[in-house]
């Protein structure tokens, strides 16, 4: 049996880290097995969808690289989910109820308040043909429940382990709205069995819909799946990101300058036991993928670790892969040295731009002692210049002024780049090439 997985946002909103490392991991999951994947949009209700969401989720996972096999869209499956219940009905499984929301409401203060835990009373199983038909008279129309069976319901998380839950301590829930659309609890199962998937990995805040939903797969006569229920993440004092999660959506990291691959190295392994590592492309993050070394502890989300992720991305990225996206950034005809001298100081890609600039436009440079830079403009040897340049030159200057150390060095490179940190120098001069060193030296802009 071939893995199916499926990522089914529901397209109300942008994503962020923590729905974006549901995608992920099925992603990694099934790319590692050999197995299919599919964008499911939860779209059925209608209010809260926006089709510009959707596209959006779209360019999102595309900008990380997860690509899907198959799509599908709920909004166009209404006639699945009314067959659905109808089998539902047939087998005694769905009832009609005709409570407001207004006395639901006051239900479930009432249960509270006397000490009791706010599961539906089941009234509408009770209601007669007449008293149904007078709602019905009064204009009223059914929600659809499932009515649960009662005892416990046990599956073997990957994730969790073995998980076992009363369903007697649920309320029965609702399949179809008094509008007639279908919700989440039906509609996911349906799916998940008409495109026979084979695991469904998301949020442990979805364990409890697993409870009915095993239940439901069950009385549809569907084959039940795996369950893997992820930790949620917390940030570093161990609250929940819900409060966050703009400043973390994926638009948000990609405008500033995050490279994809240094959040999906994050987001395939946090909360495993594997070590976190800068994986290059998704290729060799899936090879390593193991989803039952994800713990149950909710992984810390550190954006430190992500800047240093993404630090390392830019180290170790070639000239070849480098060039295309410096030309987009408007940086034209960079070549190898220059990004072998500046790429292991980079935390964006995009800050390469001023170590070009420091390379072929004129900057103004930083004098703290014009004598002892004057001094050093006219060691400068003649070119060519290469990577032992910076060490012969300085060793001259040194010997010539006295100065060592930062003495030495500081001047000179607040002189040559006009700031004080940056790429090694042994790398940059040869770069920034004798005519603008010696003026930079000589205090002009150049
Ligand atoms: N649309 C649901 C959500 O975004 C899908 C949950 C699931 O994977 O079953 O939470």
């Amino acid at each position: 049996m071939s893995v199916r997985v499926r990522f089914a946002p529901s397209p109300t909103g942008r994503l962020h880290l923590g729905n974006a490392r549901t995608a992920v991991v099925n992603w990694l999951f099934t790319r590692h097995a050999g197995g299919a994947f599919m964008l499911r949009i939860d779209d059925t209700d209608r209010e809260r969808s926006r089709d510009e969401f959707t596209a959006a989720i779209k360019t999102d996972l595309a900008w990380l690289g997860i690509d899907w096999d198959e799509e599908a869209q709920q909004s166009v499956r209404l006639d699945q989910y009314a067959d659905a219940l109808d089998t539902l009905k047939a087998a005694g499984r769905a009832y009609a109820c005709y409570e407001t929301a207004e006395e639901l409401d006051y239900k479930r203060k009432r249960q509270l308040a006397r000490g009791k835990p706010p599961i539906y009373d089941r009234a509408a199983l009770a209601l007669s043909g007449d008293e149904r038909k007078m709602f019905e008279a009064e204009g009223r129309k059914p929600h659809w429940r499932f009515k649960l069976d009662s005892g416990t319901v046990t599956w073997t998380d990957v994730v969790r382990g073995d998980v076992h839950y009363e369903a007697d301590h649920l309320s029965d829930p609702v399949l179809v709205r008094e509008d007639g659309v279908p919700l989440y609890t039906l509609t996911s199962v349906v799916d998940d069995i008409a495109f026979k998937m084979t695991h469904i990995i998301r949020g442990e805040d979805h364990v409890t819909n697993t409870v009915p939903q095993i239940q439901l797969f069950l009385a549809l006569g569907g084959a039940v799946p795996a369950f893997a229920h992820l930790p949620l993440m917390v940030d570093a004092d161990g609250k929940g990101l819900s409060k966050r999660l703009g400043s973390l959506s994926l638009e948000a990291l990609r405008d500033d300058g995050l490279e994809p691959m240094a959040i999906n190295s994050l987001l395939g392994r946090m909360g495993s036991s594997d070590a976190i590592e800068a994986a290059h492309d998704l290729k060799t993050l899936a090879a390593h993928f193991d989803l039952p070394a994800m713990g149950r502890a909710s992984p810390r989300f550190d954006p430190i670790e992500l800047d240093h992720l993404n630090a390392r991305l830019l180290h170790g990225l070639s000239f070849a892969e480098a060039e295309p996206r410096l030309a987009a950034l408007g940086l034209a005809n960079t070549d190898e040295p220059f990004w072998l001298a500046v790429r292991g100081n980079l935390k964006r890609l995009r800050d390469a731009a001023a170590w070009w600039t420091v390379c072929r436009a004129p900057v103004a440079p930083t004098i703290e002692d014009a004598a002892f830079t004057a001094a050093a403009a006219g060691l400068l040897p003649p070119e060519p210049w290469g990577p032992e340049t910076w060490r012969a030159w300085t060793k001259e200057v040194g010997a010539a002024t006295g100065r060592k150390g930062r003495e030495l060095f500081h001047p000179l490179r607040l002189a040559l780049t006009g700031r004080g940190d940056g790429p090694e120098l042994a790398a940059l001069l040869p770069l920034i090439g004798r005519d603008r060193a010696a003026a930079r030296l000589a205090g002009q802009t150049a």
